[in-house]
């Protein structure tokens, strides 16, 4: 007997990347952050702990508060989610209608696709270039709306914001957004431009700036006119995305933006130091201001060194799809890890 709704046979889930059960791996596979959180957060936690027989606040107005101070924005202009993937899910459907295809790369984080085809949302893959980046040329054309992370993933590579805004100005009356995930690690974000594009919507998560991979909060920063289009989605699937203790966390990391900065400045020079280790040993790495790179070697096929690296208790994300199955996708570790890892790879490709 099948259960299974037709609708739900029909999805092609996305598949994240592994989360090993024992911690005895160097774990370069999922782009977390290596340092721990703010330290600030774990006495918000307990405090919120009193009060966890109410329901949370449905819009986390006090973190949208913080988030908004941090970013000189007003709090209308923030929405808070249960990660970003959930903020990117709320915002398919509340600005992607089904007539004309929504543009993004070919090569880009893989849950895209999947929430265009859980909405039905026809979708226009554009190839990057032969250097892997984003031609913004390439998206002058007719479109529902356009997605692409900056830096991209899984390449690392960023599109600088003049780019960025002809891609606004082109598709004026669609929305752009601009997937945020990395831009901590060195990038420029858009979100200064808010107040002068209604039609770009920035996302981003903590999962990775700000070391919480495992609390699940992402939010979204746009003029207010989209996030309360947000909203109304969240408001029509849970109205409660944002449990107490998250958002209680949340606001205090965002708060802490000294910590941040500096760990977050620890993991770029990490990565640049590391650059300089792989490429002397005939890597071909993208240039990334992301907190990891991707990267290929001249002589061994990627598959290859990711068995090997598995097999000597390092995990990195190998993925399969064309143009990008010769490459490594490796987050960046503490130094000491790096400096392991450099070693096996040495030994690995001789
Ligand atoms: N965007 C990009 C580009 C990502 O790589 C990820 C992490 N897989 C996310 C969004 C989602 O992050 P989270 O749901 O942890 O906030």
């Amino acid at each position: 007997m099948n259960f299974m709704s037709t609708r739900a046979s029909q999805l092609t889930p996305y598949v994240a990347g592994e989360q090993p059960k024992n911690a005895d791996y160097i774990k370069l596979n999922t782009n977390e952050n290596p340092y721990p959180p703010s330290p600030k957060i774990a006495a918000e936690i307990t405090a919120a702990m009193a009060r966890l027989s109410l329901y949370p606040d449905s819009n986390s107005t006090e973190l949208c508060a913080a988030i908004a101070s941090v970013e000189g924005l007003s709090a209308d202009c923030v929405f808070c989610g249960n990660g970003s993937d959930e903020v990117l899910s709320f915002a398919f459907y509340a600005f992607f209608d089904t007539e004309l295809p929504l543009l993004f790369p070919d090569i880009t984080y893989s849950f895209y696709p999947v929430f265009a085809k859980f909405y039905g949302i026809p979708v226009q893959l554009l190839p990057l270039n032969e250097k892997f980046e984003i031609n913004p040329a390439d998206y002058h054309t007719p479109a529902c709306g356009v997605i692409f992370p900056n830096p991209n993933a899984p390449t690392g590579m960023y599109l600088g914001c003049d780019d960025i805004c002809k891609l606004l100005e082109y598709h004026s009356d669609k929305v752009v957004v601009v997937d945020e995930a990395y831009i901590a690690f060195g990038g420029q974000s858009m979100a200064p431009l808010i107040k002068s594009y209604p039609n770009l919507l920035v996302v981003r998560t903590l999962s990775k700036s700000h070391a919480l991979a495992g609390l699940r909060v992402g939010y979204a920063l746009g003029q207010p006119q989209l996030i309360n289009a947000l909203r109304r989605v969240k408001d029509s699937f849970n109205s409660y995305p944002v449990d107490r203790l998250a958002a209680s966390a949340a606001k205090a990391a965002v708060l802490d933006t000294e910590y941040y900065q500096r760990t977050n400045g620890m993991v770029a020079d990490t990565r640049g130091r590391f650059v300089d280790a792989i490429t002397a040993m005939g890597f071909n790495v993208l240039p990334s201001t992301a907190n990891f790179v991707f990267a290929s070697h001249a002589c061994m096929p990627a598959v290859e060194i990711f068995a090997k690296l598995k097999e000597r208790g390092v995990l990195v994300r190998h993925f399969t799809a064309p143009r990008i199955e010769n490459f490594l996708r490796i987050s960046i570790g503490t130094d000491e890890d790096m400096d392991r890892v450099v070693e096996i790879m040495r030994e690995i490709v001789g």
